[in-house]
């Protein structure tokens, strides 16, 4: 099928909510995709940070292809191998206490409300529930995660929404303590804000309000769905801060391609929720976390991660070589990067990309966004830099 045939029948049986380029992709190879006319593009999103490990990897195709020939799916009544090795790994890699399997990030999310609400009544009562989050974050689509998200235009429509969310101004630590009054029991922060626009929170914030939340027995919530596995340069972004949270979130490039998502928790509070309290068909999935051992053990080595900071480096070096004024600013971490530029010139500049066969995100007002697969070459960076010469 041609692109435009496609989609005139998305028109007629996908329901639209999704503003999406006109190109429908096939294919791809490492670093690369091609459209269904064949057009080659060098891939700088990985489908929103999920092909950690790029396209066709071999490892990862045949984990999946493997474990899809022994067993799909089991129901979480039983227990299988694939699954208790990736919450191992996962465990022991950041000496977190345990983890509860999801299926995207929005739940992983979910999970960690809660969670955080759990620890809070068991220990507490009623009336400490509220979760502190911070404006411009995003959370996630569903009833509750639209609502932990601190931005305005997300608490449209769909009313009633879950109470109990306050938002406080990242990096303000007075804003935090004011928003976290005696009915709170979370806080609940990314890293660096991603689809906000690619904003690193501040290392002496995330450090105080860690102890403000030890001190007032918060617990401390990090989404790390965007930044983990890899994305900034370690296994997780918190370990670069310095900090131990109570519950870390992640999903995006955990399976490297396909749907899972994990809320992990520390020693002092992974026992919170049991039998009957919290429940999913599909989580843990000896399929999805086949798939997770597959990527773990490509991400989750010093040498890896260190590349990957590199290779940020790298390609923050070159492109504002190529620039001529037109980047104002690089900002993010590792393989999650935030190009600034014009706001009004953006639309523009990511269209003109995609026609040199480079593909890009946005983020936030003024961001292009970069999330290139984490085993991208230093050829494939060369090559996209090379394409985009001209559109800078
Ligand atoms: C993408 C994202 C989510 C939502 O994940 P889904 O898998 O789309 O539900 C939540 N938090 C952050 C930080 C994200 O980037």
């Amino acid at each position: 099928m041609t692109y435009q045939d496609l989609k005139q029948e998305e028109q007629t049986y996908v329901m639209q909510t999704y503003g999406r380029f006109a190109v429908a992709i096939d294919h791809g190879e490492g670093s690369k995709v091609w459209d269904v006319e064949n057009k080659e593009y060098i891939d700088l999103t990985s489908g929103i940070g999920v092909c950690s490990v790029g396209y066709a990897r071999e490892e990862l195709v045949s984990a999946i292809s493997e474990q899809a020939g022994k067993l799909l799916h089991i129901s979480n009544l039983f227990l299988t191998e694939p699954m208790v090795q990736t919450a191992k790994t996962l465990v022991t890699s950041c000496d977190m206490g345990k983890v509860f399997f999801a299926n995207s990030g929005a739940e992983a999310n979910e999970g960690a409300v809660k969670l955080a609400r759990k620890y809070s009544y068991d220990k507490y009562g009623e009336g400490r529930s509220t979760i502190v989050t911070l404006k411009n974050s995003f959370h996630g689509r569903t009833i509750t995660t639209l609502k932990a998200t601190g931005q305005d235009k997300f608490h449209q429509f769909f009313f009633p929404f879950t109470e109990g969310f306050v938002y406080a101004e990242a990096n303000n630590l007075e804003d935090v303590k004011q928003k976290a009054d005696a009915s709170a029991c979370a806080v609940m922060m990314e890293l660096i804000q991603g689809e906000g626009g690619v904003l690193p929170l501040d290392k002496a914030f995330v450090q105080d309000v860690a102890s403000f939340c030890k001190e007032h027995d918060l617990l401390l919530i990090i989404d790390e769905v965007q930044t983990g596995i890899g994305r900034t340069g370690s296994l997780f972004c918190f370990q670069q801060y310095g900090i131990q949270p109570d519950i870390v979130t992640m999903a995006k490039g955990l399976g490297g391609g396909v749907p899972i998502g994990a809320v992990m928790a520390a020693k002092t509070c992974d026992s919170v929720l049991t039998p009957g309290t919290h429940a999913t068909t599909f989580g843990g999935s000896p399929l999805c976390c086949a798939a997770a051992n597959a990527v773990l053990s490509i991400v989750n080595q010093p040498d890896f991660l260190h590349e990957v900071t590199e290779k940020g480096e790298y390609i923050k070096k070159k492109l504002l070589e190529i620039s001529h004024g037109t980047i104002k600013n690089i900002r993010g971490m590792g393989l999650m990067l935030g190009v600034i530029v014009d706001e009004e010139k953006r639309a523009e500049l990511v269209s003109a990309c995609m026609d040199k066969g480079v593909l890009v995100l946005t983020a936030g007002k003024d961001a292009i966004r970069l999330l290139p697969p984490l085993t991208i070459t230093y050829e494939e960076i060369d090559e996209a830099i090379e394409r985009v010469r001209e559109v800078f």
